[in-house]
């Protein structure tokens, strides 16, 4: 049997994020019974197709916020992926939370059917600035969850945090990271606000309500949080993902080495014997059970392309050996050019057999992506 992980995306959030232009609706409690029926729907009909062909590594129940639905729903996905599908001892199975919208029982019920890591959005310890960004939660109501999660006995947690936020100062961020650290979470993971279009921020920025942080103080940030977390003994092993020995997020891992993956749910993707499958956006279309999937194959070109930009996004790099098994071609004779000027601009190094990010690089990382694309 092949490895798969699979992917829930549950659409619903309480309020919309200033600055989030992911598929998510305000409340949408109207959907969720419906919602759920198609998704286990969608769920039996790969199953039937698939069930002896793929045993399953990962799980990732993400969002949108899955943390909304009330105590019952998820342990019916669970349910219906242990009824279908064959799913490794060791499965890491992780369901994305807001602060705010956890309670003890709902922790506990992810614990009972099968879920064993949590990842926590917290972004910032400071009121002011949660409020700033349109969090649904406070600090306090952060750490109350946090002590719960580990009251059921999770010890596998991950914490979102951000930075180049309105009116952060380096303090705040700092505070912001040493608090996460004194709590012992096994896995950070550390992102620069990116002013989307379609969402709050970008509206203020019209209006010129909104400035952006410039790029020098926004990479000031971002050393900051590498330099302090690296110290403390944290792996970086990606660029924007911090851990402890053997709690990386095997499931992004998975991503970034393009392994195979199925997303169940509105506007989920795929990658699936080489081809990239996107569902519908459409919530009444999905909930009718009409997925309308987008199927793009992926030419070799596409998928050489995506092994480098995906895996230079992880701190080892990419293998040279592994690009030849997989593409029974050398990488100088695909790469050759772009790989010579990257070593000039110091931006990538290679390191025996891998070729990776220099600390230039990871400053300039979509620079380096482009060249590949
Ligand atoms: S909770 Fe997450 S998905 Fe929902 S609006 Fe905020 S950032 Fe976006």
């Amino acid at each position: 049997m092949k490895d798969l992980s699979i992917y829930i995306h549950i659409p619903f959030c309480k309020e919309k994020c200033y600055y989030c232009d992911f598929l998510s609706f305000r409340r949408g409690e109207d959907y969720f019974e419906d919602y759920i029926k198609a998704l286990l729907n969608e769920i039996d009909i790969f199953a039937n197709t698939y069930k002896n062909i793929y045993k399953i590594k990962t799980i990732f129940i993400g969002g949108g916020t899955p943390s909304i639905l009330p105590t019952g729903y998820i342990g019916k996905v669970m349910d219906k992926l242990f009824s279908c599908f064959f799913i490794e001892d060791d499965a890491e199975c992780t369901i994305e939370a807001n602060p705010g919208t956890l309670t003890y029982d709902k922790i506990n019920h992810y614990k009972q059917n099968g879920i064993n890591r949590i990842s926590l959005g917290l972004q910032a310890y400071q009121n002011y600035i949660l409020k700033n960004i349109g969090r649904i939660h406070t600090k306090e109501e952060f750490l109350k969850n946090y002590e719960l999660i580990r009251k059921v006995g999770f010890n596998n947690v991950n914490v979102d945090i951000m930075f180049s936020l309105p009116n952060q100062t380096l303090e705040d961020f700092n505070y912001t990271i040493n608090k996460i650290k004194s709590l012992d979470v096994e896995h950070i993971s550390v992102y620069s606000l990116i002013l989307e279009e379609n969402t709050k921020f970008y509206d203020m920025y019209k209006k010129g309500e909104f400035v952006e942080v410039d790029e020098k103080l926004d990479r000031k940030f971002y050393h900051n949080a590498i330099d302090n977390l690296t110290n403390y003994g944290y792996n970086m092993y990606e660029i924007s993902n911090f851990s402890k020995k053997g709690k990386e997020c095997k499931h992004n891992i998975v991503y970034w080495e393009r392994g195979e993956y199925v997303g169940f749910g509105l506007g989920a993707s795929s990658l699936l014997e080489e081809k990239r499958i996107k569902n519908t956006e459409n919530i009444s279309e999905y909930i009718k059970g009409n997925n309308k999937k987008e199927i793009e194959e992926l030419s070799l070109e596409d998928r050489q392309s995506e092994f480098m930009f995906l895996g230079l996004r992880m701190n080892k790099g990419i293998s040279k050996h592994k690009f030849y098994d997989i593409f029974n071609q050398d990488i100088k004779d695909v790469y050759g050019k772009q790989i010579d000027r990257l070593i000039l601009d110091k931006l990538i190094i290679e390191d025996g057999d891998n070729i990776k990010l220099s600390k230039k690089g990871l400053d300039l990382a979509n620079t380096v992506f482009v060249e590949f694309i």
